[in-house]
């Protein structure tokens, strides 16, 4: 077929969502289509860390705030979840189409190897009796523990896997990837608007943003009267403990183990997420003088002596304020100037009874911080009782499970804020329901959470595209 004849489907943003999408569209459609995805962010080798750090950074703000070819997860340890539960509503969204979410999840990770990710899983049945012996003990105090079956990319590694990707995509199928190509904004004529007055129209639109492009989406939504949801505030704290309480469990059951609580005084979730086991409390700006804590596994110092993880409350909201990110962005600056512009760093014993942390008293706990840039002080002026009740209540019921975890000289850091995008209406296919033959997927529709379902989104979108197209 004549190039000029080829159907177009242009795809934004070159995240696991965009990728997956267009390896589905060139998979199923071959030649008949024209592929191109447009980049933000540099190819992955182009990026600079001003830590000099190759790609074992992460953690300064250029190469968190940048994403680029491969997209957020790119700078990542890069732990893919191949869990239908982890990440969004995967099994939901798969069922609508009649397709099996746990057979799309090994579709997308036999890629991944094909793409050089180690054959090494981590799967928690493989130590059968310490499992059960660790569920038991979550069935006693009304924790729930979800196993989960993962693969670990590995900070070097991810990076080369991208390039695989990309280097399959563009000689199989001739998909053309654009990076520094930021899409100003499109229409319902499907056509993209670049700097320099540039612009070229497509048959098919994917949009797939991530949440680097979250606020931009909801925006070009609410221009062509596309509608979008709030969703739930995830928000908590970052808890630090000595790695050796955590051993058994991050070594031998999972490495990134997932607890959900339900707290009794409010009834509210809250749960385990993003477990570095002897990994570093990292500083992140969320944006101008809102600082937040994340957390990480790798650092040119090697293993640290604490593992750290998010404890993270899920806040829905209902009239007057739906808007969850103002409200936990409001949290977050509260906390932020109480820090001087850095994150809090309290003692569990302090913000039990009730005091501030002070520098001298935090020089002699017996857990020392892995983030040394944060501000000893008391959480608990920045965070609404109800918050700060449910993490007190949280780690108690968390000790039963991971002795220790409840000590006086736990370290807590806040403020640790995962912004919602907003859900998007679409139909089942992620096509808007407002405007034809544009279709949504990814972090920055809200409607996955993760490298594995993002993915798992993007290849639902492209289904759609492909089911159009053979149908016409
Ligand atoms: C530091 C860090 C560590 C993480 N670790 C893990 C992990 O271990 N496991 C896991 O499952 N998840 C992890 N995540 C989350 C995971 O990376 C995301 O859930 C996933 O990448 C989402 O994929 P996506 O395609 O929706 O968006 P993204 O990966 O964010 O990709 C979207 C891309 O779109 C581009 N873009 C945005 N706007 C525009 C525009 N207007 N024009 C052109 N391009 C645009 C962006 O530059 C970006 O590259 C991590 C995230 C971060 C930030």
């Amino acid at each position: 077929m004549e190039n000029q004849k080829k159907i177009r489907v242009g795809i934004i943003g070159a995240g696991s969502a965009g990728l997956f999408a267009a390896n589905e569209l060139g998979k199923e459609l071959g030649n008949i289509i024209e592929i191109k995805i447009f980049e933000a962010g540099p190819p992955i080798d182009k990026r600079i860390c001003p830590q000099n750090m190759e790609y074992e950074c992460a953690q300064c703000d250029p190469c968190r705030i940048m994403s680029g070819v491969g997209g957020a997860g790119a700078w990542s340890s890069g732990i893919l979840n191949l869990n239908k539960n982890i990440g969004g509503d995967l099994d939901k969204l798969c069922s609508r189409i009649n397709i099996n979410a746990d057979d799309l999840i090994n579709e997308i990770d036999r890629y991944f190897v094909k793409n050089g990710a180690p054959n090494q899983v981590f799967d928690p049945r493989r130590n059968k009796d310490q499992l059960k012996a660790l569920k038991r003990k979550c069935a006693a105090v009304d924790i729930r523990f979800i196993p989960i079956k993962q693969r670990l990319l590995g900070s070097k590694n991810t990076p080369k896997v991208i390039k695989n990707i990309r280097k399959h995509l563009e000689s199989e199928y001739d998909i053309k990837i654009h990076p520094n190509m930021r899409v100003l904004s499109f229409d319902k004529n499907r056509t993209l608007y670049f700097e320099k007055a540039k612009k070229e129209t497509f048959d098919y639109l994917l949009v797939a943003p991530g949440r680097w492009g979250m606020m931009w989406l909801a925006e070009q939504c609410e221009t062509h009267g596309i509608k979008t949801y709030y969703k739930a505030l995830d928000i908590g704290v970052r808890i630090e403990v000595p790695s050796i309480i955590m051993e058994e469990i991050c070594e031998q059951i999972q490495r990134d183990p997932k607890f959900h609580i339900i707290t009794p005084t409010y009834n509210d979730f809250i749960r385990t997420f993003c477990v570095n086991h002897k990994g570093y409390v990292v500083k992140e700006n969320y944006e101008e003088n809102i600082v937040g804590v994340n957390g990480h596994q790798i650092s040119i110092d090697g293993e640290s002596e604490n593992s750290n993880f998010a404890f993270l409350i899920r806040q829905k909201l209902t009239r007057p304020l739906e808007d969850t990110t103002k409200y936990g962005r409001s949290i977050s600056l509260q906390t932020s100037i109480l820090g001087g512009y850095k994150p809090l760093v309290q003692t569990l014993g302090d913000l039990k009874n009730g005091h501030r942390s002070r520098l001298s008293l935090i020089k002699r706990n017996p857990v020392q911080p892995t983030l040394k840039d944060a501000t000893p002080g008391d959480i608990a002026m920045a965070y609404p009782y109800r918050f700060i009740t449910d993490i007190l209540e949280g780690l108690e019921i968390l000790d039963k499970v991971i002795p220790g975890v409840n000590n006086k000289s736990t370290l807590i850091y806040a403020p640790e804020f995962k912004r919602s995008a907003k859900r998007i209406e679409t139909n089942k296919y992620l096509e808007s329901k407002k405007i034809n033959n544009i279709f949504f997927a990814g972090d920055g529709a809200g409607l996955s959470r993760g490298i594995i379902a993002a993915a798992v989104t993007g290849k639902i979108a492209a289904k759609g595209i492909i089911s159009k197209i053979q149908t016409h």
